[in-house]
């Protein structure tokens, strides 16, 4: 776990800026209801979600974050800090970047 914000890597700032990039992995059976893997595909944290199968509702979500992602928890930092740190480490370019 990471003692404050430097020590935080980029790509898990990244996925604190602009949210993960979930990728499904699978669904298994989950008594009545389902169960849902997806991945991150930057920072390969986990989300599980436990689904209702006949509304489509989703019944419990859990988390499973990859290490590095998280901070102390006696550090309360808003979405701001983790993008003011990120944009003090990327490379910004003259123009609006093409593909
Ligand atoms: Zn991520």
């Amino acid at each position: 776990m990471a003692t404050n914000i430097s020590d935080i890597g980029t790509v898990h700032l990244v996925c604190r800026d602009v949210g993960h990039a979930w990728n499904l992995i699978g669904y298994w059976l989950y008594g009545a209801d389902r169960k849902r893997l997806l991945r991150c595909t930057r920072c390969e944290s986990e989300r599980e979600d436990t689904l209702i199968p006949r509304y489509g509702y989703t019944l419990k979500r859990r988390y499973i974050y990859a290490d590095g992602y998280l901070n102390d928890k006696g550090t309360v930092l808003d979405k701001s800090d983790y993008r003011a740190e990120l944009l003090d480490r990327v490379v910004v370019a003259d123009e609006r970047p093409r593909d």
